[in-house]
């Protein structure tokens, strides 16, 4: 039987939003002012849908003004970048969140690219992963699902430095950035990917383990060396009959055979996620600080 601490991601984010909320109203009271986020949405995709709908909810439930504008799949790039001009231009709006990913034929890049760098709530512009990058530099935002991961190391007191992390994953926005705030926290840092050879003997040597690879409950418990902290960045959907939905979500990790081994262990759902729109509502606030001089 596992004696993992299962790292609760829902009671964290609550907590922090509980901060933010404080923090938020001594700010409204000193300046008049609340932070704004900008989100602008393309297309009818359900799951984006889903997204953009809790992020909005998340603002107002800690006193940020949500900004939204939804265009229809057939909105042209000019018209998307029209949006963002606007938001960049309005003092009201901190953070801009482009949901990705857009519409087939629309160039994302260039998309992002038109954010302010001060209004980057994301953390995706090179400038920023640069900045996360190099040594003695701090980046304007940290990007949200890594900030998330390893704010549950931190407050659940795992140690990181001098420690094997390894991250599974190196796509922009989790793998890459989660990686180098490994490494800025000391650990010994391997990043495994599609063409790695023996990533499962790599994986079974390290202390700590961000899975963010999209393969439900790929990882099984031969990956996890025990003791090891495990951070399932996973979110897949599979059948389930017995659910009202027809499905239910895992993670890339096999959760019952990892949480037999592993000292601490992140659920899914409950762990990682709800963290991820929690820390996109910080970095609102931080923008909301860094742009009024705070
Ligand atoms: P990507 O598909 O962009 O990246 C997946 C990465 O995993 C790639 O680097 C890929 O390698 C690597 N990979 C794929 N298969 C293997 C394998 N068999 N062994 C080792 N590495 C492998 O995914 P994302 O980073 O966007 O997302 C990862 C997961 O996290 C998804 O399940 C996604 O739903 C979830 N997610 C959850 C969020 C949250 O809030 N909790 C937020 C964002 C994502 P290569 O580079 O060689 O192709």
């Amino acid at each position: 039987e596992g004696t993992a601490t299962i790292i609760d991601g829902k009671m964290t984010a609550a907590a922090i939003r509980k901060e933010i909320a404080t923090e938020l109203a001594e700010l409204k009271a000193k300046t008049s002012k609340v932070p704004g986020l900008a989100v602008v949405l393309v297309g009818n995709r359900k799951d984006s849908e889903t997204y953009v709908r809790s992020k909005k909810k998340s603002c107002a439930e800690v006193g940020i003004e949500s900004f939204g504008t939804e265009l229809s799949d057939q909105a042209t790039e000019e018209e998307i970048l029209k949006v963002v001009a606007d938001y960049n231009a309005n003092p009201a709006v901190n953070g801009i969140l482009v949901q990705l990913p857009l519409p087939k034929g629309i160039n994302e890049q260039r998309v992002l690219d038109a954010i302010s760098l001060e209004k980057d709530v994301d953390g995706f512009s090179p400038e920023n992963i640069g900045q996360l990058a190099m040594r003695g530099r701090t980046p304007r935002f940290v990007p949200c699902t890594p900030k998330g991961c390893i704010e549950l190391l931190e407050r659940y007191n795992v140690p990181i430095a001098g420690k094997n992390a390894v991250v599974v994953g190196r796509s922009n926005i989790v793998g890459l950035p989660a990686a180098l705030l490994l490494q800025n926290r000391d650990a010994t840092v391997t990043i495994v990917h599609s063409r790695t050879k023996d990533a499962q003997k790599i994986c079974a040597d390290a202390d700590i383990v961000i899975a963010a690879l999209g393969k439900a409950e790929f990882m099984t418990g031969d990956w996890i060396k025990p003791g090891a902290a495990v951070i399932d960045v996973g979110i897949n959907a599979v059948d389930d009959k017995t659910s009202p939905k027809g499905y239910k979500l895992v993670g890339d990790v096999n959760y019952k055979e990892a949480s037999a081994k592993a000292n601490w262990i992140t659920p899914v759902p409950g762990g990682v996620g709800p963290m991820t729109i929690c820390m996109l509502l910080k970095n609102t606030l931080e923008g909301f600080k860094q742009q009024n001089g705070l």
